[in-house]
């Protein structure tokens, strides 16, 4: 018994030393900082000496990248480990679903003290963490508003990045539990824009020139024309206070945009707006002495915004190097440093002119790589640069090898800690060859289109769904991606090999498009059209939906007398848009379609556009129609649902097309369940015996004629009357 005690004992303090190994993880993280402003990534337009420090006592990663390349989503793919189809968080705006597994809860689990200070921007409360205390939203640049613990906002003076340094250096004096290991997220708003540097900094870079990016005046030949369609150029899209920091009136409103004030002059007490103003007065002064006397070019102008942009954007930076260096030393002069594994990271990339533009969201390398510097004493040896591709995701599974928590299975990023175990930080045998991207912003900000892609080491494939293009870029002849080559015979295997690896890789992750909420809101009609069947459907009153795409929408245009007939004293209201497929549903049904209505039935045919538009496999459109059987459950469960197979299209039964629309038939039919949903195929009604379809029925092979509208009703209508109408 005395020898059971003892060796439990031994086993108990073996233990306790294994956790006082466990290393303490400070994650520093910045909002839009770019590697062209890096000094250990060879920026020739500042320097970081502090930031630098990590590169020659540890590893930078040259292939660093995110898989969503704006604020909140990247935030919510490092604490899940997963992209954003799959921990929920698509676009900025998104609500975090803070239940999910993260690892600040594992880690937190497993005995260390968890922190997070600075820009948090999931919208919803912290969880996983003891400590927190973040910025509302994107925060301010002076004199900070924070949201603490208890819900409260307290306001702070000074400047930003110095409180958050502030505070996450208090933390670790002060408020953390010595005794435990602990991971602290200290994440900057800066240099997110506006741009505003501290006072200290506004004259960083007086009388200098910023060196300009060779794509400056991209013109967007060779690529999608969806490229010229872009909010976020220097060109035609800063603003005159926001952006250029002017007061007053845009007095050039055909080179600047209007609207957008700089609020973060409002917030200056006023020894900092005479701090400002001394510093932008003399400038703006002569500029607009320049522009009044006619003597700047059209090209001039814009490398005016380029500069004040950059300066302004780099002075932001040497807050956030200057804090890290705090940091550093003070992790250094605790003795901390030995048992501390140090990141920088940023959310993303940003564009620091390339392509003349400001912003990110592009799949473009300068706004998907990231920075990613990392230190671990007695790991990693310094002045180590790794070519392994690595991404966001992997952040999370990372820290819990290197906390010994097991990595849970549905985490889809891969540890880290076998690349950084090895001398090189090389990529170790059976590492991935390819990462994916996935932008899912339409219409909104800045207007980038819905993208998605893989790049592997050499080549980097897109695809805009919008408008069905492939790009294709050879980053070894191209690499500042001027031009795709997608069309180019001679890269016609490299196009099927990547077109290959991107449908792989996308199974692999699971993502299936079909299923992912998106809109449609960038195309006028459809925008006005969603409005318009919002309205309608808050009059209430409503007994029987029609949802789908073109065919019917329809019945306001070839089937609008048999609708009057059948429909027109039913209360029905048509919830069908051309061009639309199961995921455009799923975005207008979650988007008032159904709000607080109470059908009696509703019709749904929808998918023949997935398979028109991307021959996308059945599997995936059919879980897109199961995404909208389950959202009319869970937000009017009383309503039958009357569902149709996807009609028959194309001249005879060999069409692809056709066929496709069969495979989805077979599976979706399973959804009837004998009570709440019925499943009807109406495909013979609209065929010859032969199986042909007559373009007297369908005049394009796609799209009813009256006629073809006079089958459908007819052959639904006994349904109909047995669902209550
Ligand atoms: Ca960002």
């Amino acid at each position: 018994m005395r020898k059971f005690l003892w060796s439990l004992l031994l086993l108990a303090v073996a233990w306790e030393a294994e956790a006082a190994k466990r290393p303490n993880i400070v994650f520093i993280f910045s909002d839009d900082h770019a590697l062209q402003a890096i000094g250990a990534y060879g920026s020739v337009v500042n320097q970081t000496p502090n930031i630098d420090r990590l590169a020659t006592s540890g590893a930078v990663f040259e292939n660093s990248f995110c898989a969503n390349s704006i604020c909140g989503p990247s935030r919510a793919c490092i604490l899940t480990g997963k992209h954003s189809h799959v921990n929920g968080f698509l676009r900025n705006g998104n609500r975090f679903d803070g239940g999910q597994v993260t690892f600040p809860k594992l880690l937190q689990a497993a005995g260390y003290e968890t922190a997070m200070i600075g820009k948090w921007h999931l919208e919803t409360e912290p969880t996983g963490f003891d400590y927190w205390e973040i910025l509302p939203g994107q925060g301010s640049y002076y004199n900070p508003d924070f949201i603490q613990m208890d819900g409260s906002r307290k306001r702070y003076s000074g400047y930003c990045t110095d409180l958050i340094g502030d505070m996450a250096l208090h933390w670790m004096q002060e408020q953390r539990d010595p005794d435990k290991p602990f991971v602290l997220m200290c994440q900057n708003k800066a240099p997110h824009r506006n741009w505003a540097p501290a006072e200290r900094h506004l004259d960083l870079f007086k009388g200098k020139t910023i060196p300009e990016p060779a794509s400056l005046f991209d013109d967007y030949a060779g690529r999608s024309g969806l490229l010229k369609e872009n909010e976020m150029s220097l060109r035609n899209h800063f603003y005159w206070g926001h952006d250029a920091k002017f007061h007053g009136d845009n007095l050039y409103p055909e080179y600047f945009a209007s609207g957008i004030p700089n609020g973060e002059y409002s917030r200056m007490t006023p020894e900092q707006k005479a701090a400002w103003d001394a510093h932008y007065r003399p400038e703006n002064q002569a500029f607009l002495a320049a522009m009044d006397a006619g003597e700047l070019s059209e090209e001039e102008i814009l490398r005016w915004k380029y500069q004040r942009y950059m300066k302004d954007y780099l002075g932001c930076i040497q807050a956030v190097d200057e804090n890290v260096g705090r940091i550093l030393d003070y992790l250094e002069e605790s003795g901390l440093a030995e048992n501390t594994v140090v990141i920088y990271s940023s959310d993303q990339g940003f564009y620091l002119g390339e392509h003349g533009w400001y912003d990110k969201r592009w799949m473009f390398e300068e706004s998907l790589r990231m920075p990613f510097l990392i230190r671990w004493p007695g790991v990693i040896e310094g002045g180590v640069r790794s070519e392994a591709l690595i991404q966001n995701i992997d952040y999370a599974p990372t820290f819990l090898e290197m906390a010994g928590v097991p990595i849970p299975e549905a985490i889809q990023g891969r540890s880290l800690v076998p690349v950084l175990a090895n001398a090189e930080c090389a990529a170790p045998m059976g590492w991935r060859d390819a990462i994916y991207y996935a932008y899912y912003e339409n219409a909104a900000v800045h207007n980038v289109p819905v993208h998605d892609g893989i790049r592997m080491d050499r080549y980097k494939l897109m695809f805009f769904p919008r408008t069905h293009e492939w790009q294709l870029f050879d980053l070894e002849t191209d690499p500042q991606e001027m031009r795709s080559m997608h069309e180019d015979p001679a890269y016609s295997a490299v196009l099927r090999g990547m077109q290959q690896r991107y449908r792989d890789v996308r199974r692999y992750y699971g993502v299936n498009s079909a299923v992912i909420p998106a809109t449609r809101g960038e195309e006028g009609w459809w925008a006005d059209r969603q409005r318009a069947v919002n309205e309608r459907v808050r009059e209430g009153d409503v007994d029987l939906l029609f949802i789908g795409d073109s065919i019917t929408h329809g019945w306001e245009g070839a089937g609008k007398e048999v609708w009057d007939r059948f429909y027109g004293e039913r209360k029905a209201v048509n919830q069908g848009f051309g061009g639309d497929r199961t995921e455009h549903v799923i975005w207008r049904l979650t988007h008032g379609h159904l709000a607080g209505i109470k059908p009696k039935a509703a019709v749904i045919m929808i998918g023949t556009n997935n398979t028109g538009h991307l021959m996308q496999a059945p599997e995936e459109v059919a879980a897109g129609v199961g995404r909208i059987l389950e959202i009319l459950e869970e937000r009017t469960p009383q309503t039958k649902v009357l569902l149709l197979g996807v009609f028959p299209r194309g001249e005879g039964r060999w069409d692809q097309g056709r066929i496709n629309n069969q495979g989805i038939n077979d599976l979706i039919a399973h959804h009837a369940d004998g009570e709440r949903v019925r499943y009807m195929d109406l495909g013979t009604v609209f065929m010859e015996p032969d199986g042909s379809l007559s373009r007297e029925i369908m005049p394009d092979l796609l799209h009813l004629s009256p006629a073809g509208y006079e089958r459908w009703a007819t052959a639904m209508e006994p349904v109909l009357k047995e669902m209550g109408l």
